[in-house]
């Protein structure tokens, strides 16, 4: 669709406060964990996280892996193991709190070793950076465990922005690194539009629902014309939207589309998973480069 504009959300101002923020963050942490959408593995990265963690080491989650294809999952695992970052798969909602100190003990487990050599313990303090939406709360309350207690302020530390205790050696910052979702690319932005990472109430959903149909059509083709009775995938545009509407029986009054309905649908039922696994994105198709 080449007349959808991706709204923006995040201003210069608002962006270069963030940068500021999070580079004063990133300077404590021994370890940041990036958590992106596993069915957007490409979309849901903000390469500029290259700049903000340079020098850091980093551990990419491919978060919400319940909702995306298995098998694409392993191939965007393999690539982005190339680039030479340790990268797993998994489902926050799910995960339990020692599988999780596992992956991050197991990323510095060198740094620690060389510590100890030198009779130090080392205490790793770890950071979550994400877009909206990618699930960055919902890791840091299983990473955080049940009974928990915050470590308590420290000097010039906000309420807000506390380290918490997760196991003797090892810190969390409890508010997750928020990044700003990428617009510099329009097919990301429309897709981050599509997770939720920018807010509906400022988009035009009609669009969106057909963008997101005929993203569909060309990624699963399949699976999109059962859940939406489409006989006919080469549909585009509005013609694939009121394929939709026909096949779903989403109709006003005189037999009308109801595109107000649909657009709710589609959307609803692509973030909740209800369509079965899919993944948008796969590595070396176009746009989707895998980031260094
Ligand atoms: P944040 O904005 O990055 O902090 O994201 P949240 O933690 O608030 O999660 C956004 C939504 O994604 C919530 O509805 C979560 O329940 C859901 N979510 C988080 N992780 C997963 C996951 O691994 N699988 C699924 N299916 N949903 C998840």
């Amino acid at each position: 669709m080449d007349n959808f504009t991706a709204p923006i959300n995040w201003y210069p101002g608002h962006m270069a406060k963030t940068r500021r923020l999070l580079s004063d963050q990133i300077k404590k942490i021994d370890l940041v964990i990036e958590l992106c959408d596993a069915r957007l593995p490409h979309s849901s990265r903000n390469p500029e996280v290259n700049r903000l963690a340079s020098g850091k080491a980093r551990i990419i989650l491919l978060n919400k892996a319940d909702l995306a294809d298995p098998d694409i999952t392993s191939q965007w695992i393999r690539e982005i193991k190339k680039t030479g970052y340790e990268v797993h798969a998994i489902e926050s909602t799910r995960l339990k709190q020692k599988e999780i100190i596992s992956i991050i003990q197991h990323a510095k487990e060198d740094t620690v070793k060389r510590t100890l050599a030198r009779g130090i313990k080392k205490t790793l303090r770890v950071m979550v950076l994400g877009v909206p939406n990618v699930g960055k709360s919902t890791f840091i309350n299983q990473l955080r465990g049940k009974g928990i207690a915050q470590t308590g302020d420290r000097p010039g530390v906000t309420k807000s922005n506390q380290w918490v205790q997760i196991t003797p050696y090892l810190e969390l910052l409890d508010t997750p690194g928020l990044l700003w979702p990428r617009l510099d690319d329009q097919i990301a932005a429309k897709r981050l539009c599509y997770i939720g990472s920018i807010k509906d109430d400022i988009l035009d959903m009609h669009m969106l629902a057909i963008s997101l149909l005929e993203d569909l059509a060309e990624s699963a083709p399949v699976p999109a014309s059962e859940r939406f009775h489409l006989e006919n995938t080469q549909l585009r545009g509005t013609d694939l939207l009121d394929a939709a509407c026909k096949g779903r029986g989403w109709l006003l009054k005189g037999n009308q589309y109801d595109y107000d309905r649909a657009a709710r649908i589609i959307l609803d039922e692509f973030r909740g998973g209800r369509r079965g696994r899919i993944s948008l994105e796969k590595p070396h198709c176009d746009n989707t480069e895998v980031s260094v």
